[in-house]
């Protein structure tokens, strides 16, 4: 009988963005030699996230449950809302601690190469929330990369239709960046200096 396990898991683990075969081969070869203990944990834990975690249901996140601690906190400023890309960049910006509203994660971009529409980025819930009578600015913190302007500029534009205040982070964020990996001090001073859109 063919052997299938090994090469079944360095597949698995190829699967992870950046990683090639060779260094899902060496994961593998890891785990089943110096970390065993560690692999049974690493599939627990994967089946667990799997199972119970899904999308806020204000604000697309990743969360445990129906709508997530950050949209459930009452300190939270209501009337503003701050568009970002990922939970990665969201959490960028909640490390500034100059933020108290609310946020809306896209959880992607658009990028209309690799067929990544409105749709995919749940600009519908994001109308429909922006508009829903709480909220009255909209703060854009996509990244500053052409496709994180890009998806900054057609949401502006549908909700200054709306009638909404937008505004952009400033610049100050180099441009091609990605929030996630810009220092605090900087996303600070570019929100604090945010501009209309
Ligand atoms: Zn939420």
């Amino acid at each position: 009988m063919a052997e299938t396990a090994l090469p079944a898991l360095v597949e698995a683990l190829r699967r992870l963005p950046g990683v090639g075969v060779k260094s899902a081969s060496r994961m593998a070869y890891h785990l089943l030699q110096h970390d065993r203990e560690g692999a049974v944990r690493l599939a627990h834990a994967l089946t667990h996230a799997v199972e119970g975690v899904r999308h806020c249901s204000l604000c697309h996140t990743f969360t445990e449950e129906a709508v997530c601690p950050t949209c459930r906190d009452p300190r939270r400023d209501r009337a503003k809302l701050c568009v970002v890309e990922t939970p990665a960049d969201q959490a960028a910006v909640e490390r500034t601690q100059a933020y108290a509203g609310l946020y809306f994660v896209l959880m992607g971009r658009l990028s209309p190469l690799d067929g990544i529409g409105p749709r995919d980025i749940g600009l519908a819930k994001l109308f429909e929330r922006a508009t829903g009578g709480e909220v009255q600015e909209v703060i854009l913190a996509t990244n500053f990369t052409a496709e994180g302007e890009a998806t900054a500029h057609v949401i502006g534009e549908a909700l200054k239709q709306r009638g909404l205040q937008v505004t952009r982070l400033a610049r100050g964020v180099p441009a091609g960046s990605e929030l996630e990996y810009v220092d605090l001090g900087t996303i600070a001073h570019a929100l604090v200096d945010r501009r209309s859109s």
